[in-house]
């Protein structure tokens, strides 16, 4: 079994919005989540990310209290469990034991901290260690890639990115605008793109163009290809909401290598964020269909790499 480290789900805000409509919604074992802690288990994850993601329909004052009811459903609850270790320092993860799953708290957007650094501030001593400026829409940080305006980072979202440098926090270049992407490779200190695939293979929005692609390459960023069936499989030039299969998601981890980003790939899922899967993907306890995929297709050390090591790097 390969373990893997995998960079973004959306299982938090999925337990909160599932019991906002009345199920019990159990972590560890509730069907309605892709990450149930023994999908996790069976899957071999080493580290999850557990995002803190609040959709843009919430009005600001209860931005902050959702983001707040995710931390505190992270530590309630997700670290109660005893097979569940929560990383505060990437570097730990090599250290993490066989029979323990990492669990890491990261941002999906900054809307929740309107324009007040210290609720960032306050985030990061919870542990979030990966951040993304904004999601699809605008903030006063950046705009997201679904703006029509598509602006680069402001002054604020500088003062955030300064603030992730600082305290090693990996910023997170899924979701921005086209300029907001390239301000955030120029300022941050550590890039990813948490779950995006490749727009020459499939050409949706949330997707990398090679320019960017080759970008992150040069910034020594990692990109974590996604699992969501409209990143990773086109129909005869129309975006298909069908499924999708493992050998397509292989399509684009054999291009971003074609553009010289074999050290640069990784794993962010997506899991609990989505509806629909790609065969073979429908929750984690499948992952290891995708890592032996990867492992006949390109070897051991290169799936190896793919599942932890590269990202590792940026530790
Ligand atoms: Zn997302």
């Amino acid at each position: 079994m390969i373990r893997y480290f995998d960079a973004h789900s959306d299982t938090l805000s999925r337990i909160l919005r599932l019991r906002a409509s009345g199920e019990h919604a159990d972590f560890k074992d509730s069907e309605l989540l892709n990450n149930n802690l023994n999908n996790l288990i069976a899957g071999g994850v080493k580290c999850q990310s557990f995002a803190i993601f609040v959709p843009p329909y919430y009005d600001q004052e209860d931005q902050w209290n959702f983001a707040l009811k995710q931390v505190n459903l992270f530590k309630t609850e997700i670290l109660s469990h005893p097979e569940i270790v929560h990383i505060t320092d990437l570097k730990r993860i090599d250290e993490i034991p066989d029979d323990k799953i990492g669990a890491l708290l990261t941002l999906e957007g900054c809307t929740a901290i309107a324009r007040d650094l210290w609720k960032l501030e306050l985030l990061i001593s919870e542990g979030v260690k990966i951040l993304s400026l904004v999601w699809n829409e605008e903030n006063s940080c950046a705009d997201g890639i679904m703006s029509a305006r598509g602006a680069g980072v402001s002054d604020f979202g500088k003062e955030v990115i300064n603030l992730c440098n600082k305290n090693n926090v990996i910023m997170d270049v899924s979701h921005i605008s086209v300029n907001g992407f390239y301000d955030v490779v120029k300022l941050a200190d550590k890039v990813i793109a948490s779950h995006s695939n490749a727009k020459v293979i499939c050409h949706h929005p949330r997707n990398l163009d090679d320019n960017q692609i080759k970008a992150l390459i040069e910034k020594g960023g990692i990109i974590h290809n996604v699992f969501t069936p409209p990143f990773v499989a086109e129909y005869e030039g129309e975006r298909f909401y069908g499924t999708a299969s493992i050998d397509d998601v292989i399509k684009h981890v054999k291009h971003i290598i074609s553009l010289g980003g074999i050290n640069n790939l990784a794993i962010g899922t997506d899991f609990d964020g989505i509806e629909n899967y790609v065969t073979g993907l429908e929750n984690s306890s499948k992952m290891q269909n995708y890592l032996t995929a990867l492992q006949d297709e390109f070897g051991d050390q290169i799936a190896q790499n793919i599942a932890i090591n590269n990202f590792m790097k940026l530790a």
